[in-house]
């Protein structure tokens, strides 16, 4: 199956990528030509093609989140580093390079991805030395930022350095929400390309192809993420986030008294902090152990760190308490995006939309609160559940944003 398969409702931004890919294979083709006849190949000829082709040396992927930014990234970097020369587009999928991008585990071709709320300036000088390598393959160096929106100010300053003048066969893939999001003296040197978020039919054909989901529940997960492709995946496989999403959709009839508000504002609260809980025994313990073991410490618990090392013991613990923040805000925000989708439910029933419900599961409850208020309140509601979003995105506590919130989903 080529890289490309995987991409759900991307046609237009595909089929700019495999444009892109194929020049980018040229001049690799041409390079290599150029080096076993004659003097080697200089950079000049490097730079001057890639500004004559429809290849660039950095793109920016936006796009709401689930809609698949970092797949189209991973995707672009496998064709690039695809091998298989035949007359169609690369990124066969099956060749050395395509299948080791995939998997992760591609020489030349980096992959960042952080738990954490920012990327500093320390990671990103790493990242920029790393960029200014060889290939070792001889094609592309490749480096993906899924985050790009996490840079702080300092860290975009170290990174637009490397992506003004990339080395001649570097390649910057930036991931980011909106174009707003990225420092605009990085984003004005990118490529920028938009995806869109998928269609719920081709979503749900997605987990069947690739995952091996039953239709019915991929269509019903589908539904349920709107659009949110790792979203669907996980409520079509993980029997607590549905039970958690359940637990959501319950809320909007439970606002009726001071009581019910502050009684369902803790229970989202502690919904999200088991979730960073659950995510910390799963990785925190293995990776305290894996530094232990890297750092000399005698194997198992107790066993005596070497002197000095203390220090970067402390920068992990530091680490995981940032991802635990970090998990929390997510499976918060997830939460109330479940709470926006079961408003516009409400006002699609208000108004008399032909358009299904995203919350079908729950259509009677649905059908309760449209009857018992009007298009004007439904829309107060929405808009108390995005100022809460907003709240937390400008780091108000957590339980005062979300109390806050079911009193004016109430007063609506
Ligand atoms: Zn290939």
């Amino acid at each position: 199956m080529a890289v490309w398969d995987d991409l759900v409702g991307q046609d237009r931004v595909t089929a700019q990528l495999a444009a892109a890919a194929r020049d980018a294979d040229a001049i690799v083709t041409a390079e290599h030509a150029e080096s076993a006849g004659s003097a080697g190949a200089a950079q000049g000829p490097s730079a001057d093609r890639v500004s004559a082709s429809q290849m660039t040396h950095a793109w920016l992927f936006t796009g709401p989140p689930g809609s698949g930014r970092s797949s189209v990234a991973r995707a672009f970097a496998a064709a690039l580093q695809c091998s298989h020369h035949g007359a169609g587009v690369p990124g066969c999928g099956f060749c050395d390079g395509c299948h080791t991008t995939m998997v992760g585990t591609h020489a030349d071709v980096e992959i960042v991805r952080t738990d954490l709320l920012s990327i500093g300036v320390k990671e990103t000088r790493d990242l920029v030395r790393r960029s200014s390598l060889s290939p070792a393959g001889g094609r592309w160096q490749v480096i993906v930022l899924e985050d790009a929106d996490r840079l702080t100010e300092g860290a975009g300053n170290v990174l637009l350095k490397a992506v003004e003048e990339p080395a001649p066969r570097t390649v910057w893939l930036l991931c980011a929400p909106s174009i707003e999001d990225v420092l605009p003296t990085i984003r004005s040197r990118c490529r920028h390309l938009s995806l869109r978020t998928p269609p719920v039919d081709a979503v749900a054909d997605l987990l069947v192809r690739r995952d091996g989901i039953e239709p019915e529940a991929a269509a019903r997960a589908a539904r349920a993420s709107q659009g949110h492709i790792g979203r669907a995946r996980r409520l079509a496989t993980d029997e607590r986030a549905r039970a958690r999403r359940a637990a959501v959709l319950k809320l909007p009839l439970r606002i009726d008294d001071i009581g019910g508000c502050l009684k369902a504002a803790q229970e989202l609260i502690d919904a999200a902090g088991e979730d960073a809980k659950q995510v910390a025994e799963e990785v925190d313990a293995k990776e305290t152990e894996e530094l232990r073991a890297a750092l000399g410490a005698a194997a198992g618990t107790g066993g005596r760190l070497p002197r000095g090392t203390a220090g970067v013991m402390k920068e992990l613990q530091d680490k995981q308490k940032r991802r635990a923040t970090r998990t929390q805000r997510d499976s918060l925000d997830l939460a109330l995006v479940d709470l926006t989708g079961f408003y516009r439910d409400v006002l699609a029933l208000q108004m008399g939309a032909p358009v299904p419900l995203a919350n079908d599961e729950v259509r009677d409850s649905v059908q309760r609160v449209a009857a018992g208020s009007t298009p004007e309140r439904t829309l107060r509601r929405i808009e108390a559940v995005i100022a809460c979003r907003e709240a937390l995105d400008r780091n108000v506590a957590p339980l005062l944003a979300v109390e806050a919130m079911t009193a004016s989903l109430r007063a609506a």
